[in-house]
């Protein structure tokens, strides 16, 4: 029963005896004799501690100078705090309860009546924190989302004739912020944004942390929005201890259909503003129609994509691969596409992402690994040569399902190996549990499965990484090579990229090849292999074959049935 802590200062240590005598059959005691002696218990155990009783008179320092110290420490301040007056002294008592005391016992003790304050304080200020849990934001101590709502709902409804608008502000590279410097910096980071919020909104206006690093505030209208704004809110949030370079983007809902829900106003914030993701020039957009469509269609593809699956509308395409060298095709790379009722074919740019939210890509995957297979083993049966194909693989995929069984079951099925099937996964797959995701490649290349790294200098290109990874080729971003053909100071990156791949055994696939002078620069930096529009746009399973007819057909007439494989 005794698991609630009181923290006793008080210099005297006699008093500190009957204090304990009073106390201990309930509680766990811990002692101070000063006040500065206090303060270095609460650092230590501030979360531990139920209640406070606190002398006036001491040495070192006095009782009203730590009660005055320990309420300036958001963390300390909600602990409860008695204050033990001499006799009857109402100057003392006002004094105390003047510097935040929630009450006070005069000396000399009286056992029945101390124990009887410390317990309906505790009990009170309980039933209050659980209340409060719900309302407000445990890190930040902003309002939750639920009573930010509620609020807002209120408020609303009080000020029919006001105008209102929500903002939410998102910080782009939070992740980036929290992987540099840990959770424990990005904590404190989001707990100083938020005391600037509480600044920066007027008394009448509201503040919450939404979730992670997203915040939302419901403010008066202002007539009209503009850069300076949101670039002085920036550089207030930036002027922050520890918070250089953060990006902020800030999303504008204005309030004028009150009938729309508080929670979908919030959203379409949120939503302006995550669509100037990455856009430097921008910091703010103001949610309009566009943006409604948009939101819509995204709804409309996560309502669709179960009965999509269902009725094949989603069909496997293949872009080649070409040898640099022989200029022929050396393989393909797997790729989804949906042919959608009505609109026609979407590009998997527009439904991947949601997909990779909510899950749904591994079942798309797997599909997508499955037609490929069939369509192999249909080539293999044709005569043409084995030639691989690369699949994607998400992230989510080595999460919902035991890959290495899945992708194993799957060349078995249709009488391949496994070595013709490439596994494409993205540099950005390793950022959450890189650990994990190693060892899980690891088993894989094992299983014979070929490793590709997708997408390679699109992000932040990790050298680091790409010596920890077990991995048989590097594809090259379309981006890296646009960049050093346009920017004089990007040039030379390449090749050292090359070279290093090289070195560390790799084979080199440039991707997104659109013209004959990006061909020959990167067949000249002794790049294997290229795709791109340049030698083909991806295309569906029987036009494939018909590349193939026409690349390999008269090989096969020739009798010969295979091309040597170049891994
Ligand atoms: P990715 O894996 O990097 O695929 C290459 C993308 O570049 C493809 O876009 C391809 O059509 C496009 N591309 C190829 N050559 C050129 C070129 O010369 N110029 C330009 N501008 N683009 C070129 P796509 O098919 O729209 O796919 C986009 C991304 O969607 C893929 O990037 C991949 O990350 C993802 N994706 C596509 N299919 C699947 C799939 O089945 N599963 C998963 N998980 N992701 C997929
Ligand atoms: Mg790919
Ligand atoms: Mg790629």
């Amino acid at each position: 029963m005794k698991n609630k802590q009181i923290l006793v200062v008080e210099d005297n240590e006699l008093n500190r005896e009957i204090l304990m005598e009073i106390l201990e059959d309930r509680y766990k005691v811990l002692e101070a004799e000063n006040g500065q002696k206090a303060l270095d218990i609460l650092k230590k155990y501030k979360d531990e501690i139920a209640l406070i009783l606190l002398d006036v008179m001491m040495p070192v320092m006095d009782g009203y100078t730590f009660l005055k110290k320990m309420k300036a420490v958001p963390e300390y301040s909600v602990i409860p705090v008695i204050v033990m007056t001499q006799g009857d002294s109402e100057e003392d008592e006002l004094k105390a309860l003047a510097y935040g005391a929630t009450d006070f016992v005069p000396k000399p003790y009286r056992p029945q009546i101390i124990l009887h304050r410390v317990a309906s304080i505790i009990n009170l200020r309980e039933t209050a924190a659980l209340a409060n849990q719900f309302k407000y934001d445990r890190l930040t101590g902003l309002y939750s989302k639920e009573f930010f709502c509620h609020k807002v709902r209120e408020l609303l409804r009080e000020n029919p004739q006001k105008e209102y608008d929500i903002i939410c502000c998102n910080i782009e590279n939070f992740k980036l912020f929290n992987d540099a410097f840990g959770v424990y910096a990005g904590d404190r980071l989001l707990r100083m944004i938020a005391l600037c919020f509480t600044q920066l909104a007027d008394r009448k206006e509201l503040v919450c942390r939404f979730w992670a690093d997203r915040f939302v505030w419901l403010r008066k209208r202002t007539a009209e929005y503009d850069d300076e704004m949101f670039l002085e809110l920036d550089r207030k949030i930036n002027d922050l201890p520890n918070a250089k370079n953060l990006s902020l983007k800030w999303g504008i809902y204005r309030i004028i259909d009150r009938s729309v829900s508080v929670e979908q106003m919030c959203d379409r914030a949120i939503f302006a503003a995550d669509s100037i993701k990455g856009q430097y020039m921008n910091h703010f957009a103001v949610y309009d129609e566009a943006m409604r469509d948009e939101l819509l269609r995204k709804q409309e593809i996560i309502e669709d994509m179960e009965t999509a699956l269902e009725k094949e509308q989603f069909e496997v395409y293949f872009q080649p691969k070409n040898d640099l060298g022989t200029g022929k095709i050396a393989g393909a790379e797997a790729l989804i596409r949906w042919n959608y009722p009505i609109r026609g074919m979407i590009s998997p740019g527009e439904f991947i992402p949601l997909f990779e939210k909510n899950g749904f890509i591994s079942r798309l995957d797997q599909f997508v690994w499955e037609k490929t297979c069939l369509w192999m083993k249909r080539w293999k049966e044709k005569g043409y040569p084995v030639l691989p194909v690369s699949v994607n693989v998400s992230r989510a995929d080595f999460y919902q399902m035991d890959l290495q069984d899945v992708l194993s079951s799957l060349v078995t099925k249709y009488g391949l190996t496994s070595n013709y099937l490439h596994l494409e996964i993205t540099e950005s797959a390793y950022t959450e549990n890189p650990k994990e995701i190693l060892r899980m490649v690891e088993k894989l290349r094992k299983k014979g499965f070929i490793i590709e790294l997708d997408d390679f200098g699109s992000g932040y290109s990790s050298l680091n990484l790409l010596n920890q990874m077990e991995l048989d080729i590097l594809k090259l971003d379309m981006g890296f090579i646009r960049s050093e053909m346009t920017k004089p100071a990007d040039k030379g990156i390449l090749r050292f990229i090359v070279e290093l791949a090289h070195w560390k055994n790799l084979q080199v696939v440039a991707e997104g090849i659109e013209t004959y002078e990006q061909m020959v620069r990167i067949r000249d930096l002794g790049c294997e292999y290229a795709q791109g529009y340049y030698f083909a746009r991806p295309m569906s399973g029987q036009d494939f074959e018909v590349l193939l007819n026409e690349e390999f057909g008269k090989k096969i007439h020739d009798g010969k049935t295979g091309v040597e494989r170049r891994q």
